[in-house]
């Protein structure tokens, strides 16, 4: 049997853990730090509610990852969901990713038509700010963007925001049906306990250490020291922040965190029919409200509210900065051969979601089925 270690149980550990053991002929051990797998999409509950930390609905274009968790955790179809925006200037809430229906009913429709006529476009794009006024005009941005990033990454302007691959919304307006993402699938778990069960079947087979931390990390030798024993694997999968393995040798890599709110009110539902999400673009302090559920489709003649609130508790948010990103780099540069690190904070990448971590999963099997290497494993569809 070839031995292999991954570090850290949320979705891409459990999901590295389950595609190594259903290779054959792998010992596979995950260590975790907390007393749970699956971190913030593991369900708790409150009131009677379940909720995640933040709502983690499953939304994919790769109909592999579809399948691969639908077979575990039936999922239920989530293809009508909406997502809108507070702009407090209108006193109005639109839908989100702006729709040209709601552009036509807005105070200044004539104004950001002109905008958009003269907009640049977003080649030459250096910031956040540069791509969306090139893609959709000053207005548009100020309304929908610029507060709502400003926050969401604690900075005082969105120029400081060097990166935008994670943002490809801006670069068309949405017509036709006001579902959110509607080219991809998207989905939630329909069992009361929401991805739980996942967590528990993908590391059938596989020894699990909840409440541990490894002690000391040699990575270039694929060795560890665990409960004071030096043990050397034939693989590391590492699906927390690259960092830490190295004992943060080029420094701290810096994240956005998350204060997390359950608000419970007295009326069966909240949100209009189909919206799932509220995004919140001005100066309120939070970024979004969820309606657990809108997903769960729990019974209940009161709704459980989840608030978020940005801050620096938490490494939840890989910065879109590309300082943060080079630095992220030297850690990757350092990995040898036959290690592998996947998940959000173990590619350093915003934007990498539920099924990015499983479609990385999968890509790493085939890598070490097939041979060769990459770092962070590649996005065959990255968005
Ligand atoms: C608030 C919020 C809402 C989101 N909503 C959605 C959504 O609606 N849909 C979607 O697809 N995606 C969503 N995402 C993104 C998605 O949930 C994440 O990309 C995904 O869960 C990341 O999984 P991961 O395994 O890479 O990392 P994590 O979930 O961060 O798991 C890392 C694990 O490693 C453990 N760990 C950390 N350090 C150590 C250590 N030193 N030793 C051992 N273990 C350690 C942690 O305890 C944790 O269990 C959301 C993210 C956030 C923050």
């Amino acid at each position: 049997m070839k031995k292999a270690l991954v570090i850290g149980g949320g979705v891409a550990g459990c999901a590295a853990a389950h595609h190594l053991t259903m290779m054959g002929g792998w010992d596979v051990l995950l260590v975790e730090a907390a007393p749970f797998l699956g971190a913030g999409v593991r369900t708790n509950w409150f009131g009677g509610h379940p909720y995640t930390f933040g709502p983690r609905h499953f939304l994919t274009q790769n109909r592999a990852v579809y399948d691969y968790m639908d077979a575990i955790v039936p999922l239920r179809s989530c293809a009508d969901h909406q997502f809108i925006t507070y702009v407090e200037r209108d006193n109005a809430f639109y839908n989100y990713p702006i729709h040209e229906d709601d552009i036509a009913k807005m105070p200044d429709r004539d104004k950001i038509a002109e905008e958009r006529k003269n907009a640049v476009g977003v080649e030459n794009a250096k910031d956040l700010e540069a791509y969306w006024i090139g893609s959709v005009g000053q207005t548009l941005f100020d309304k929908f963007i610029d507060g709502y990033n400003k926050k969401m990454w604690l900075v005082d302007d969105c120029k400081k925001i060097d990166t935008f691959n994670w943002s490809p919304k801006g670069v068309t307006i949405k017509s036709g049906p006001r579902a959110a993402w509607d080219t991809a699938m998207s989905a939630y778990p329909y069992a009361e306990d929401g991805y739980n069960k996942y967590f528990d079947y993908a590391v059938q087979g596989v020894k699990v250490l909840l409440n541990t931390k490894i002690e000391r990390y040699d990575i270039p030798n694929r060795t560890v020291w665990l409960k004071g024993e030096k043990m050397t694997f034939d693989v590391i999968v590492n699906a927390i922040s690259p960092d830490e393995i190295f004992d943060k040798c080029h420094g701290e890599l810096k994240y956005i965190g998350r204060d997390f709110h359950k608000i419970v009110f007295p009326t069966e539902h909240v949100f209009p029919e189909h919206v799932y999400f509220l995004y919140y673009a001005n100066d309120e302090q939070f970024t979004r409200l969820v309606e657990y559920k809108k997903m769960t489709h729990h019974k209940s003649p009161t709704t459980l509210i989840g608030m978020e609130i940005p801050s620096l508790n938490g490494r939840h948010y890989p910065l879109p900065f590309k300082k943060d990103i080079a630095l992220a780099s030297k850690y990757f540069e350092m990995m040898p051969d036959h290690v592998y690190s996947i998940g959000r904070n173990g590619s350093y990448r915003y934007g990498l979601d539920i099924d990015d971590c499983i479609e990385q999963a999968m890509i790493m099997a085939r890598q070490i089925k097939e041979g060769g290497r990459d770092y962070p494993v590649p996005m065959e569809i990255w968005r």
